[in-house]
């Protein structure tokens, strides 16, 4: 099987501007940022979904979470910032390969979806 697009970018293979990188996890700039600090966060291994995670990944998840602190710290985010898993159809996930958005440097609005 074709290897996607963020085990492509974590490898290497395809260009990104790294923000930061450890054994676990790798965070790129998002190609089309929805704010100031937009960041995305992947797991070095491929993991499709949320609901993918077993008790294995739970280092590598919490590194997710990590390296969100981090890129936060660095960038200046004390006022705050958002970190979000788009999940399935429903969560509007288009690259099937978990990643946390950092985004942050502007002040959000909730709830980020159509009121029902
Ligand atoms: P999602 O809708 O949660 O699956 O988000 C996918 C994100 O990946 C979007 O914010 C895109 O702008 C971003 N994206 C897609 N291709 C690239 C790429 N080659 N480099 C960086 N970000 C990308
Ligand atoms: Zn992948």
């Amino acid at each position: 099987m074709e290897p996607c697009l963020f085990c492509r970018i974590a490898g290497g293979e395809i260009p990104s501007e790294k923000v930061y990188e450890d054994e676990f996890v790798y965070a790129f700039e998002d190609i089309n940022p929805q704010a100031p600090v937009h960041v995305l966060i992947v797991p070095k291994r491929h993991i499709a979904r949320v609901e993918d995670l077993c008790h294995s990944d739970a280092e590598t998840a919490g590194r997710l979470l990590t390296a969100a602190a981090v890129i936060a710290k660095q960038r200046g985010l004390t006022n705050g910032f958002r970190a979000v898993f788009n999940n399935g159809a429903d969560g509007g996930q288009e690259v099937e390969h978990i990643h946390l958005h950092l985004i942050g440097g502007v002040k959000m609005g909730w709830p980020p979806f159509p009121s029902v």
